[in-house]
């Protein structure tokens, strides 16, 4: 009987980098802060204002590449589909309207 290594589980807090603040600002500046999304529905990215930056990998995995940018919206979606049902999640998503972008 062997506990679990500290890093498994689901209920860690994700520990960030102590440059995670320069991190996430060279990859919003990177994007030009325009959400990375690529919506289901459309096959293009969603473009709406970005403020935040997720983790397209492994959630330890902080490099440059391994970022990309999000707008609240779809950064709540990924967080909300994380753990659950996430093909659902991304199917629930894709069919609904993007309240941030008016076409
Ligand atoms: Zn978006």
């Amino acid at each position: 009987m062997s506990p679990r290594p500290a890093w498994h589980g689901s209920t860690r807090k994700d520990t960030l980098p102590p440059d995670w603040p320069q991190r996430r600002e060279r990859r919003l500046r990177a994007d030009g802060y325009h959400c990375q999304h690529v919506r289901e529905d459309t096959e293009q990215k969603c473009g709406a204002h970005a403020n935040q930056v997720d983790h397209t990998g492994d959630r330890n995995d902080h490099r440059h590449e391994m970022l990309q940018s999000l707008c609240e919206y779809h950064h709540q979606q990924k967080s909300s589909a994380q753990g659950g049902d996430a093909a659902a999640a991304r199917r629930r998503a894709a069919r609904r309207r993007h309240p941030g972008i008016t076409r």
